[in-house]
């Protein structure tokens, strides 16, 4: 796990985003802080919480890696309330005995998009009957560097106002970032 975590921050590095150690986070691997939000491309805005916020080198790799994809559909910047947050999994409006993915610092809950030129995409108000917001989901889940988003469609009762997009640490963290 610690071979991984320094293997990711090598493939973080090579990306050319800047990160620095973030201090020890119960149940974060690998935990660092990006301070400009900046992953390749793409930005991530917080709605209302205050930085800094720590996270799982691979989730920042996920998100760098898929940056190239999502800024060619044209996405700025990802919106989000929380990234990392102790706490057990909410699924289909029940609460599991698992501990949720953000426990770990790989997932992040993305609650608007913003395009490039300005346009704020809601979840909660705009995912059905817009295209945008689902075409940001396929492409994250073709991407193969996330686990299944979770969204409005596939978990409407704890999923209805964002998307959970969480890494797959199973990925080899040496590949190159996707080209679109
Ligand atoms: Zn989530």
């Amino acid at each position: 796990m610690k071979a991984q975590g320094e293997q990711c921050k090598v493939a973080l590095a090579e990306l050319q985003v800047e990160f620095k150690r973030a201090p020890f986070s119960r149940g974060v691997a690998t935990p660092i802080y990006v301070p400009s939000m900046r992953f390749a491309a793409i930005g991530l805005a917080p709605t209302f919480r205050k930085p800094p916020f720590v996270i799982d080198c691979h989730l920042a790799l996920a998100l760098t890696q898929v940056a190239p994809v999502l800024a060619e559909a044209g996405v700025k910047t990802l919106r989000f309330s929380s990234i990392y947050n102790y706490r057990r999994a909410i699924v289909g409006g029940k609460q599991k005995r698992s501990l949720s993915r953000h426990s770990y610092g790989l997932a992040v809950d993305v609650f608007e998009v913003e395009e490039l030129d300005g346009t704020i995409h809601k979840v909660a108000n705009d995912y059905h009957g817009g295209s945008f917001l689902k075409r940001v989901e396929t492409l994250v889940n073709q991407s193969e560097r996330f686990r299944l988003v979770l969204s409005p469609d596939n978990d409407p009762k704890s999923h209805s106002d964002h998307l959970h997009l969480e890494a797959n640490v199973e990925y080899p963290a040496t590949l190159a970032p996707q080209r679109p």
